[in-house]
Formats: C-alpha cells, sequence, structure tokens
C-alpha cells in the first residue's frame, strides 16, 4: 500500500496531501479514524489530476465536500479522500449564479442575497458544499438544488473527460439524483438560475430560516443532519418521539432531545456507536409502523 500511496503523491505534484488525516477533522460528526491521505485541490483542474492521479496509481478514493452527510469508519479510510472544500470560484452574470463544487451552500446563498437574487434561501444554513448538495438533491423549508439547477459539470473518471448535464438529466427525486453512488462523475461545479428580487428580503427570509433551524436543530452538538430519509405519510421525528427514544444513547451517540431525527455526538461517539443507533431505530420503527426507514447519512467503510 506505501508504494502506491508514494505513487499517488508523486503524481499530485504540488497539489497539498497530507497523510494519516483523522477523519473526525473532516466530517461534522467529528468521528472517523485516520485516511492514509487526504488531498487538498484548490482548482477544478486540480480536482481532476487528483483523480487522474488516483486513477493512475490505482489508490481507492473518494470525494468529500464538507462532510456533513457523511459517517466515517473507525477504523478509517484505506485510500485517498479529496476534499473539494477549497474548490471555491462563483461567479454572476445577471440572475445566473455559476458555482464550484466546494463552495458552502450557505455562502452561496448569502452571495445570491446581497446580489438581489431569489431562490436558495432554503439552502442558507444547510453546512454542507455545492457538489455534496447538487449530489444529495439538499432541501430545506419547501425549496430544493432541483428546483433552482440549471445544470452542473462532472469530470467522469472512466472515460477521462468533462461533461456539462442539463437539469432534466439528473435524475433527480427526494434526495436522490444520478451522481448517487455513481463514484466515476465527480462533480465540478453547478449552474443555478434565480430570480430577481431585493436584498433586504432575501436575506430576511435567509434569517428566517436559520433561526427555524437554531429553535428546531441540535446544532451546538456534531452530527450529520437528518438520519433518515422522510418517509411517505409519516414523520421520523414524531415516530421517534412517540416510542420513547428521544435522548436513547449508545455509547457517545444520542438520539438529540431537540428532534428525534437528529443523531448527536455527545463526545467520544464512534461510528459503531452510531450504526448500533441506527439499526436499534429502524427495528423499533419496523416493528411498531411497518415503515422501513431510509439511512439519508453516506457511511463510508474503511474499505
Ligand atoms: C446540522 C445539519 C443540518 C443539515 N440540514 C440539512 C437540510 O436541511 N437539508 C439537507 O438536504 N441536508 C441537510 N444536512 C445534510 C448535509 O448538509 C447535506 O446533505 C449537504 O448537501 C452535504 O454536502 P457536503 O458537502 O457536506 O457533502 P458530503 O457530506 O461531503 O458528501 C455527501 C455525499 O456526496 C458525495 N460528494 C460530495 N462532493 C462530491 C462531488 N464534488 N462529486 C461527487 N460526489 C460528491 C460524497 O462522496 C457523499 O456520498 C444537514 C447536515 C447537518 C450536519
Amino acid at each position: 500500500m506505501d508504494k502506491i500511496i508514494c505513487f499517488f503523491e508523486s503524481e499530485l505534484s504540488e497539489i497539498k496531501s497530507e497523510r494519516n488525516v483523522l477523519l473526525s477533522s473532516l466530517s461534522t460528526f467529528k468521528i472517523g479514524g485516520p485516511a492514509d491521505i487526504a488531498v487538498y485541490p484548490e482548482s477544478r483542474e486540480e480536482l481532476i489530476t487528483s483523480l487522474r492521479a488516483a486513477k493512475r496509481s490505482g489508490i481507492r478514493y473518494t470525494v468529500i465536500g464538507n462532510g456533513s452527510n457523511i459517517l466515517f469508519d473507525d477504523r478509517g479510510y484505506r485510500g485517498a479522500v479529496i476534499v473539494t472544500g477549497r474548490i471555491r470560484d462563483v461567479g454572476v452574470d445577471g440572475n445566473i449564479i455559476t458555482a464550484d463544487s466546494g463552495v458552502p451552500f450557505t455562502a452561496l446563498a448569502a452571495r445570491a442575497a446581497a446580489e438581489g437574487l431569489s431562490g436558495l434561501e432554503f439552502a442558507y444554513g444547510i453546512p454542507g458544499c455545492v457538489g455534496g448538495a447538487v449530489v444529495m438533491n439538499a432541501g430545506a423549508y419547501g425549496g430544493a438544488v432541483s428546483d433552482v439547477l440549471l445544470s452542473s459539470d462532472y469530470y467522469d473518471t472512466v472515460r477521462d473527460e468533462t461533461v456539462t448535464i442539463s437539469h432534466g438529466d439528473h435524475g433527480y427525486g427526494y434526495r436522490k439524483s444520478v451522481y448517487m453512488d455513481c463514484p466515476e462523475r465527480v462533480v465540478l461545479g453547478a449552474v443555478f438560475s434565480l430570480t430577481y428580487s431585493d436584498s433586504d428580503s432575501v436575506r430576511a427570509k435567509n434569517e428566517e430560516n436559520m433561526n427555524a433551524r437554531r429553535s428546531k436543530q441540535p446544532l451546538e452538538y456534531p452530527s450529520a443532519g437528518s438520519v433518515f430519509k422522510r418517509p411517505e405519510g409519516y414523520f421520523v421525528g414524531k415516530m421517534v418521539e412517540d416510542l420513547g427514544l428521544k435522548g436513547f444513547l449508545v455509547g457517545g451517540a444520542q438520539i438529540s432531545e431537540k428532534h428525534g431525527g437528529f443523531i448527536i455526538n455527545r463526545g467520544g461517539a464512534t461510528a459503531e456507536d452510531v450504526l448500533k443507533l441506527i439499526r436499534y431505530t429502524e427495528e423499533k420503527v419496523y416493528r411498531e409502523y411497518g415503515v422501513e426507514l431510509e439511512c439519508e447519512i453516506r457511511y463510508i467503510p474503511d474499505k
């Protein structure tokens, strides 16, 4: 393995990278052991170079944004974790905003407000990057990426080419897109079409959404957001509450007392703790309601 990592590093040339990075530092859950190597490209070109290097060296890799929808393994990750968070160009042309994959989604919503553009207010407070949001079709408060996305660019690691796809080719559904479970397509950036408005009212809506988050979500603890997708006709938080599971602890992981749909890291939680809690909740909900919960958080195994 060391030979592969050395070769991979040599192919990266000037691109920043670091060995034995604790993945807890790259995820909002603050969980995860060491990755063999983490790479921090600073432009779309560097991201493509990193992916080509991974392919040439044969190293296993995964691409992440802000790690806000991810549960890393306690044993870490054998291979390279490629972090897009430093690829941050934004362009505005009239009501069209173009953003690189690493642009924080909240910062993009703030930029839209500053430009007097409406449509991204739902994104204000979602702690992910544009790439992760496009992949997950992130959404909140009645809005979602699929409502405002015009197109996205991705790098196809198999065909070694950059492709642009328009809205209709994203296969968008609730927390669903063509990018999911398709590691050969890496999102480089996206184009959003917004509507003209005025900065004050857009900012006010952003703040209203942020305040709603603060009052309902356990933002004071590390987490990866809602653990489960919303099953049709049910609310996870309500089912969890009615089952008396709020506050239930496994090791350092706890079902939030503030929001039953969140699992929080009370300190020292392991991925194993979280996975046990997820399985326990799934079982209880299935037995009581006959509802099969589907996990929204992406678990990334060590190998
Ligand atoms: C407190 C809290 C609140 C949240 N609230 C919401 C909410 O209201 N609505 C909502 O939808 N989500 C919410 N989330 C979840 C999360 O923020 C979103 O899913 C977000 O869009 C993930 O972005 P990310 O950059 O962190 O992606 P990551 O977690 O880094 O990655 C998510 C997935 O996308 C893949 N990926 C990331 N970047 C790329 C890329 N460039 N190309 C290809 N694949 C990529 C990863 O491999 C992984 O499978 C919340 C999370 C937290 C912690």
